[in-house]
């Protein structure tokens, strides 16, 4: 098949081609590089350029006959969607509308959408399904959403099949070790203590020890990138085999919470069997942050037939130290 990744060069985009392109899939990149990365894209042809240009949209799906459509192209970091929320609304909704009318334009029917657990705003219960209220507090949330909502209205006026996936923590890198977490800056926890360990920062700081958890430390439900992947790849044949229609949503996580200091643990455990240690400190609670965020992704299991390969989380921390260690370490 012939798809298009948009946002290709970032983490988890650069981590689909691959996926894609080992599964004998003909894959082209779009990606403005404003985030992601040329050297990440090592497999599939890179085009360099913005959803907003819809010239360059239209020479593209003329040029091209895609079979589907993966969009990974966002801004995504909480804090600054409240200070830049008209960045957020039109990187994220305007521009996103742009590739879902060339689509419409083109009669491209697949679509899949990388959603996020953002959408759901504070949890009201835990584990979180699909059925969890939707109330973002943020405009980075708030903005995926919005997408989630026209999107029932495309299924419903032009026939456009989707499955948004909503992630909670993505982690981890390739297990072959050719790409990995590349951000910046970075913000996520795990390749920030790897950073720690490897000396390209002096310490990671715990935000907040006094939470209504067992060590009192946030607990987050951290997800492989290749089941992240293997998600989309099996959300994709669902739509394009006819078995699911419309405008689907699914929440995919391990299941399992780990504590902020449970992370730090296995960390510690990891990088020690190379000689490595880290310095930890402790600083007040982020704003907004919530106590604990843990997915149920039963419906992904069931219907898409879904099984993370990776979730012990020893495993993910590996992988991403492994690639840690390529970039710091001589
Ligand atoms: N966290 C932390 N120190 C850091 C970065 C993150 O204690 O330097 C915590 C954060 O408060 C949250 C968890 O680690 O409880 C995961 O944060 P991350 O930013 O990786 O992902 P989020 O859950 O915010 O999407």
């Amino acid at each position: 098949m012939k798809l298009l990744v948009v946002g290709g060069a970032g983490y988890i985009g650069s981590h689909m081609v691959k996926m894609l392109a080992q599964s004998d899939h003909d894959v082209i990149v779009l990606d403005n590089l404003s985030t992601g990365f040329r050297q990440s894209v090592k497999y599939g042809k890179l085009v360099v350029g913005d959803l907003a240009d819809i010239h360059l949209l239209e020479n593209l799906f003329t040029e091209h006959h895609f079979d589907g459509v993966m969009h990974f192209a966002a801004n995504s970091l909480v804090g600054e969607s409240m200070i830049l929320p008209s960045k957020y609304y039109r990187n994220n909704v305007s521009n996103t509308l742009n590739l879902l009318d060339v689509m419409v334009r083109h009669n491209i029917k697949h679509f899949i959408f990388s959603s996020t657990a953002a959408t759901f705003g504070e949890p009201e219960y835990s584990p979180m399904n699909e059925l969890h209220p939707q109330n973002p507090i943020n405009p980075y949330g708030a903005s995926k959403l919005m997408v989630e909502h026209l999107l029932k209205d495309y299924a419903t006026a032009y026939g456009l099949n989707s499955v948004c996936l909503r992630y909670f923590n993505a982690c981890g890198a390739d297990p072959e070790g050719e790409i990995g977490e590349l951000h910046d800056p970075e913000t996520h926890l795990i390749p920030l203590i790897l950073q720690a360990a490897s000396g390209r920062r002096k310490s990671i700081t715990v935000f907040g020890r006094d939470y209504a958890t067992a060590d009192g430390t946030c607990i987050r439900d951290y997800i492989h990138i290749n089941d992240l992947c293997s998600a989309h790849a099996l959300a994709l044949d669902f739509i394009q085999s006819g078995k699911g229609k419309g405008a689907l949503a699914y929440n995919l996580g391990n299941g399992q919470g780990f504590s902020v200091q449970q992370v730090i643990d296995a960390v510690v455990k990891v990088v020690a069997a190379d000689g490595f240690s880290l310095k930890i400190e402790n600083g007040e609670r982020r704003a907004g942050d919530p106590a604990v965020l843990v997915a149920d992704a039963t419906q992904a299991k069931t219907l898409l037939g879904w099984k993370p390969r990776y979730p012990d989380l020893e495993t993910i921390i590996q992988h991403a130290w492994n690639w840690e260690k390529k970039q710091s370490i001589p």
